[in-house]
């Protein structure tokens, strides 16, 4: 299967490559293709590209390829790979660079992933913990795509995966007081 179009080089690759192992501190050059981090990655079934993948095409300078796929939104964080590299690639961290440039280059390709880090940001703040019910119900709607869940909703409820109503922490004004900081952090940076 054709995927990645050799042919589209970026022309910056070798800055960009720099400036994302700045940013990360993941070198992607310590990562010798074992395979490792794909064969234990739990959602590597829904990726485009696997994550060993991912670290290829960006030694090979495929930025765009890499800053538009489906993979880097998918990564979880879990750092289950970076337990596993014999590399100590940090994988999650460099996922988290990329999905930075790619909303800056606005290559990503989860098109209403701002509204979603908005509402999931929004409820934390509110209620001190994910609201998982809420989150789905909200962004669907606000994505005008209302039932698209509709159907797994009786199953998830039956199972008990997920609250109809929200549990705030108690110590939610903690909570509250870092999200505070941050605006402070970035509202000082130049
Ligand atoms: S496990 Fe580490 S060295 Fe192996 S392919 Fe993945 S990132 Fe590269
Ligand atoms: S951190 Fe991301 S890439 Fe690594 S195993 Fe977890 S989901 Fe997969």
């Amino acid at each position: 299967m054709e995927r990645i179009n050799l042919g589209s080089h970026h022309e910056d690759a070798a800055q960009f490559r720099e400036q994302i192992r700045l940013e990360s501190g993941v070198d992607e050059r310590d990562c010798y293709q074992c395979g490792k981090c794909s064969a234990g990655c739990p959602v590597a079934f829904a990726m485009d590209y696997m994550p060993r993948e991912i670290i290829r095409m960006l030694q090979l300078g495929l930025i765009d390829e890499v800053l538009s796929s489906h993979t880097i939104w998918l990564c979880s964080d879990c750092i289950a790979c970076y337990t596993r590299c014999p590399r100590s690639v940090q994988l999650p961290q460099l996922m988290d660079a990329l999905r930075i440039r790619a909303r800056e280059k606005n290559l990503a390709a989860e098109k209403n992933i701002g509204m979603f880090g908005d509402l999931l940001l929004g409820l934390i703040k509110r209620f001190g913990r994910i609201f998982e019910m809420g989150l789905i119900i909200t962004y669907n709607l606000k994505s005008r795509q209302p039932f698209k869940d509709v159907l797994l909703g009786p199953a998830i409820l039956k199972r008990r995966k997920m609250g109809l109503l929200p549990h705030k922490i108690r110590s939610v004004d903690a909570v509250r007081k870092m999200f505070e900081r941050v605006k402070e952090m970035e509202s000082d940076t130049p």
